[in-house]
């Protein structure tokens, strides 16, 4: 026997449970269906933000929020006039659930867990009526007449509206070029740099607030706060160039060279600075105190790697150790060899090419009533809400359209 739904969803995640809801409230009328691969729905969203879901990003001006997109800059800044951060706030707050911002932006649940949201999620699906299918792994879809008949591995279901909301799912992508659309090359976006460096090879856990960093023989910068971890470095300062460099990076292997500036000023000041404090600290050691507000240990690194021994002080140095240290402190070179992943958020850059999709509705320009949400779209964003912020546009504008 063959099911029918008047909307069929495909992938039970962020992007798909938010299409569901949208249209199952506003069309209380539609046989509305998720077709789900696994067990459970809402994998990611349950471990997102390190369980506690960022769900969204205090940032309230379309064009500013566009600029945390790597890929769908442009196109998303039209859906973000129709529904945006300050619109997920309220949808959420609404229906009794309402997020905290924190000091850098990101916005979570006020009970800091993502299983408020996972809950909410299903119960309201199951509320409104929408038939969550699981173990249904769907492995093709065709355009029959006005009907869209998607095959499952174990059934066959037919319906007016198809969404793909499958995320980064390869075999939906081989599908859907199928039916003749463009799939951009997936890649990996949000992840650390591997770096194996005396400098910070013995401080994992040491945090700046505010560097700049480089990548160099390329135009990617980015500027932030930077993490020391066991592998390397990491934070928004790394996690941007990631996603921005997503391609890039790829392309070489990642293995590729930066350049640090830890304190943000350049070189030149720099250097008059350490100058000075060889006139009024020169009875100091250097390396006991730190300077520029640097964690002492870093500090003490890269004194070190300055060819400055322990016991000297300021009145010790010669212009050549005062060269190295402005040089280390403002144009450190470090040289990564490979990346591991950021466990709080991660995403795949690529997707159904943009030139394909119409931005009012999140249709496909070459299939009517097919709609495509969230990660299965070339779309993806810095770490801190925006890739969840997608999901809940991209799914919210199409469920209109239904
Ligand atoms: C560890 C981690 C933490 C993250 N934390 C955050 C965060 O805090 N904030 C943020 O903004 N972003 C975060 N992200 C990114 C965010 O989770 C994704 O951008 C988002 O989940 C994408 O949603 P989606 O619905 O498009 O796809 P997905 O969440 O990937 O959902 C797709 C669904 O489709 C199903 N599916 C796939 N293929 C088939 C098929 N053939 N048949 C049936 N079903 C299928 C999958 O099983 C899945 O349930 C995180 C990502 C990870 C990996």
């Amino acid at each position: 026997m063959i099911d029918y739904y008047n909307v069929i969803i495909i992938g039970g995640g962020a992007a798909g449970f938010f299409a569901a809801i949208n249209i199952a409230e506003k069309h209380p009328h539609l046989k509305v269906s998720i077709l789900e691969r696994g067990s459970e729905g809402l994998q990611k969203v349950k471990i997102s933000g390190g369980g506690r879901c960022n769900v969204t990003h205090a940032e309230f001006i379309p064009q500013e929020l566009v600029k945390n997109y790597p890929r769908g800059e442009k196109e998303l800044l039209g859906p973000f006039h129709q529904f945006m951060t300050g619109d997920t706030i309220e949808w959420f707050e609404k229906r009794g659930i309402p997020l905290k911002i924190e000091e850098d932006g990101r916005m979570f649940p006020e009970t800091d867990s993502s299983k408020t949201i996972v809950d909410f999620f299903l119960n309201e699906a199951e509320r409104l009526g929408v038939k969550v299918l699981y173990n249904q792994s769907v492995v093709g879809f065709e355009e029959n007449e006005t009907l869209w008949k998607i095959s499952t591995k174990k059934d066959v279901f037919t319906c007016e509206k198809l969404i793909i909301a499958t995320g980064s799912n390869p075999k939906i992508w081989n599908l859907l070029e199928q039916l003749g659309h463009t799939i951009v090359k997936p890649v990996p976006s949000l992840f650390t740099f591997n770096i194996k460096d005396k400098r910070i090879q013995d401080i994992p856990g040491v945090s700046v607030p505010h560097v700049q960093v480089k990548v160099l023989d390329s135009k990617l910068t980015s500027e932030g706060a930077l993490l020391v971890t066991h592998w390397g470095l990491s934070a928004p300062a790394i996690l941007k160039l990631s996603a921005f460099g997503a391609l890039e990076l790829a392309e070489c292997n990642y293995q590729f060279k930066i350049e640090i500036n830890f304190i943000s000023i350049g070189y030149d000041e720099c250097l008059t600075l350490l100058k000075n404090f060889k006139l009024t600290e020169a009875k100091k050691q250097v390396g006991k105190y730190s300077r520029f507000e640097l964690p002492k240990r870093l500090w003490q690194n890269l004194v070190k790697a300055s060819q400055i021994s322990e016991n000297k002080t300021w009145a010790d140095l010669n212009l050549e150790q005062l060269e190295a240290l402005a040089t280390q402190l403002t144009k450190a070179l470090f040289e990564v060899n490979g990346k591991s992943t950021f466990k709080e958020e991660f995403v795949t850059a690529g997707g159904v090419d943009l030139k394909e999709v119409n931005f009012k509705t999140f249709e496909s320009k070459l299939h009517n009533h097919l709609y495509l949400a969230g990660e299965v779209l070339n779309i993806d964003a810095v770490t801190g809400g925006f890739n969840f912020q997608n999901c809940w546009t991209s799914a919210f504008i199409l469920s209109k359209n239904i």
